[in-house]
């Protein structure tokens, strides 16, 4: 199926909880959130059920993430209703990591495939200042339980100029020694990111030129047909990492990706600043061919192209720059929806 651009429908990011243990910069600046009513998050066998819908449309490929996923309370129970589900081929996690270590052995034993953690720094006086929690050596723990139980992960580094743009080399040295590709992500202006400016954006462009100045010649790796967000690189050991170009160089024109709350509203675009709800007809008691046609009528008419969108606008803010809208709606917060 189809959009109005010829994207399919393919990849789900599924958010359990808009809950979080850290307070990154970039994702949740505020003290203060408003919380998704707990009677509207979705129970596991209401999301099991949307899921199934999804699948018998299109969907292949489903990435857990939140707030931080391992935050909802038995979340492997979840993984085991969805890991064997005919149609899925690729079920991923995206994590903090604080938590993984003591969940990691009944997340894979659920069925769960990959694993990705977000670190942004190594040293621990900038995790704290990034983050506000001093849980930099849980985050290594998890990875170490990660790398143990899964091989290999991903490492998610959201770079920031003056913050962490000068741990580059470092961090994909650690990463290749946890076994870990590293993706770079440009600080993008999405909802939550309120303290987002132009300035602290270092682009795709800067930080091949970093990397190229330590590791001399750098080859993209080509992925046709690709609709992976991050486009991948080689150096000439063979070590290979990724770049997000979301802010810089955005690739609407391939993004095959929506994303389901943890209270079921489904958004068609990390941009878009309405969902479609689906917890309401479920809770109703719609068929599964009622909701069918809901999410099927929501994706033919579906033609965001949110980040380009934002390279198009003169004078860029942030997103939601006002705090009281932010506040009104939690649903337009990238903790609430799920990176
Ligand atoms: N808590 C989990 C984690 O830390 O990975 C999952 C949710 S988090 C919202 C998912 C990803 O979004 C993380 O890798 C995070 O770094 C990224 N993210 C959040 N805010 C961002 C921003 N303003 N720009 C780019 N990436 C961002």
């Amino acid at each position: 199926m189809n959009d109005l651009l010829g994207r399919p429908l393919r990849n789900l990011r599924l958010s359990v909880t808009d809950r979080c243990n850290l307070r990154c910069e970039y994702c949740m600046p505020e003290d203060d959130y408003v919380w998704l009513p707990r009677e509207d998050v979705l129970h596991f066998e209401e999301t099991s059920a949307l899921v199934d819908v999804f699948l018998a449309l299109g969907v292949d490929k489903i990435r857990l993430t939140g707030g931080e996923p391992l935050l909802r309370r038995d979340l492997p129970a979840l993984v085991r209703m969805i890991a064997g589900k005919a149609g899925l081929k690729d079920l991923a996690l995206t994590t903090n990591g604080v938590l993984l270590a003591d969940q990691i052995d009944a997340l894979k034993a659920a069925g769960l495939g990959r694993i990705t953690v977000s670190l942004d720094t190594l040293h621990r006086d900038r995790f704290v200042k990034l983050t506000r929690f001093d849980q930099l050596d849980a985050v290594h723990t998890g990875i170490a339980a990660a790398q143990r139980a899964f091989g290999r992960m991903k490492i998610d580094t959201v770079v920031i100029r003056g913050v962490n743009d000068d741990e580059l080399v470092a961090l994909l040295e650690y990463g290749r020694a946890v076994n870990g590709e590293v993706r770079f992500i440009e600080y993008m202006d999405v909802g939550g990111a309120s303290q987002w400016s132009p300035s602290r954006v270092v682009s795709r462009r800067e930080i091949l030129d970093a990397l190229a100045a330590r590791y001399g010649r750098i080859a993209p790796i080509d992925e046709p047909g690709s609709a992976a967000p991050a486009e991948r690189f080689a150096l000439a050991d063979g070590t290979t990492f990724g770049i997000i170009s979301s802010t810089t160089e955005p690739f609407c024109r391939t993004c095959d990706r929506s994303r389901l709350t943890a209270d079921g509203m489904w958004y068609l675009c990390l941009y878009a600043t309405r969902g479609v709800d689906l917890r309401g007809p479920l809770r109703r008691g719609a068929t599964a061919d009622a909701l069918k046609a809901i999410i099927a009528a929501g994706w033919r008419g579906r033609d965001d192209r949110g980040a380009e969108d934002r390279v198009a606008l003169g004078d860029r803010r942030a997103f939601v720059p006002v705090q009281d809208l932010l506040r009104k709606d939690p649903h337009l917060e990238m903790h609430t929806r799920g990176g």
